[in-house]
């Protein structure tokens, strides 16, 4: 059976248990958080291991421009979903009805700054890095420490050279343990699904979901226009074939589904870049920044919330209004963590920064499982778009580069 039958059956075991026991399914959640648990313990080695293997195989100068490719990749895309959000619920006008709450407040949380996000990249404790899971920080060391390695292993002195190789096998290995541990967890992957999934639908209230069912389906409507429409019109541009390489990142997309964590999802995200021909340097660098960073789908949700915000305010916005809130959103997506409820504290800084009462925030929080559920999806397939077009541009670049190479020669 494959993999992704075993995951389907677990999540649809879990719905039927979800309806038979009802909120009784909670028990069965030890078995989702042990399935998280052991997918968030290979993550930072995973990130580790296998980014400085990676850099191993590459140069500085490669690094650096699939560096440079990605984030105009995140930040166009990012941008663009925050506009798909504000279109549809203006469309579908998912504040129609409901007043402001005013039994429930909540703190404005700080914004944190963008120089900070940039400085905090560089650990000034490796341990402490390490500790908290803070993934850009370690893409840092693993780069920086990679390219020690890369270096020693060129170096004319063979004392380092030795050393450099040395160093070089036993990553390789300890790349290769995390990759059988992974494959290891995989195995009880669908009981964990089922875990996760009887949790969430048995113990979701059903009148929050009935009272708020325009906002979830709106967007669930957001994220399918952008994987099924958006997206695919970006991956055309780069000539990447759409149904073959969703095909390949499927189990990624419906593990996001359901953990509703992109960085618990990460160790499957390079599992499926490796299906979908994403070579190993663009998806060993890039996925677990945009993992971190990339975040299409929370984008969205920022564009859905502030116009039913709005609606709930009997505000109309103008334009200059609606394209300041499509530059916050996109700061503000970028700032969002890769974890389960990260995008409610970013729809927090939004609607501050909007002006507009986070009392509301509240008012979604109700449902809030249920949405990043796909949200979470539309970012991990996001950070999957984003490395196979930079590995499409990488391809071309590299196989211009060998044209060249051979025009040079037959001019020889
Ligand atoms: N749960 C999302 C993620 O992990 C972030 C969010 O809450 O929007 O990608």
């Amino acid at each position: 059976m494959s993999f992704m039958v075993k995951m389907t059956g677990g999540f649809l075991i879990g719905i039927f248990l979800a309806l038979v026991l009802g909120e009784h399914s909670s028990f069965l959640s030890p078995l989702g958080t042990l399935f998280l648990n052991l997918l968030k313990m290979v993550v930072i080695p995973l990130v580790l291991f296998s980014l400085m293997v990676a850099v191993n195989h590459s140069n500085p100068k490669e690094l650096g421009r699939i560096g440079l490719k990605i984030f105009p990749f995140y930040i166009v895309s990012t941008g663009i979903a925050v506009v798909v959000g504000i279109i549809l619920a203006k469309m579908t006008n998912p504040g129609a009805g409901f007043s402001l709450p005013t039994a429930v407040t909540m703190d404005a949380p700080a914004r944190p700054s963008f120089i900070d996000t940039l400085l905090n990249m560089v650990p000034s404790n490796i341990f402490n890095a390490f500790a908290q899971g803070d993934i850009l920080a370690v893409v840092f060391v693993a780069v920086i420490s990679g390219l020690a390695i890369l270096f020693m292993r060129h170096s004319a002195d063979e004392k380092q050279q030795e050393m450099g190789d040395f160093l070089f096998r036993l990553l390789e290995a300890c790349n290769e343990v995390v990759s059988k541990i992974l494959n290891g967890i995989l195995l009880y992957a669908p009981i964990g699904v089922l875990g996760i999934t009887a949790n969430t639908f048995g113990t979701q209230g059903l009148d929050v979901v009935i009272a708020l069912g325009k906002f979830i389906g709106t967007s669930y409507l957001g994220v399918i226009i952008l994987v099924g429409v958006v997206f695919p019109i970006m991956l055309k541009l780069f000539g990447v074939k759409v149904i073959h390489f969703y095909k390949n990142i499927k189990e990624a997309a419906f593990t996001s589904f359901v953990t509703s964590s992109s960085l618990s999802t990460l160790p499957i995200t390079i599992k499926c870049a490796e299906k979908a021909g994403i070579g190993e340097r663009v998806a060993k660098l890039t996925l677990p920044i945009g993992a971190t960073v990339n975040m299409n789908g929370t984008a969205l949700r920022f564009g859905v919330a502030v116009i039913f915000a709005a609606e709930i305010m009997g505000m109309s916005l103008s334009i200059p209004e609606l394209a300041t809130i499509v530059i916050i959103g996109t700061m503000a997506a970028i700032g969002t963590a890769g974890v389960p409820g990260a995008g409610l504290i970013g729809m927090s800084i939004v609607f501050t920064q909007a002006g507009l009462p986070i009392e509301i925030v509240a008012l979604t929080a109700g449902i809030n499982i249920l949405v990043d559920m796909i949200f979470t999806f539309g970012n991990v397939v996001g950070d999957l778009v984003g490395a196979k077009i930079v590995d499409q541009t990488e391809k071309r670049s590299n196989s211009e580069d060998l044209t060249d190479a051979n025009f040079g020669h037959q001019n020889e």
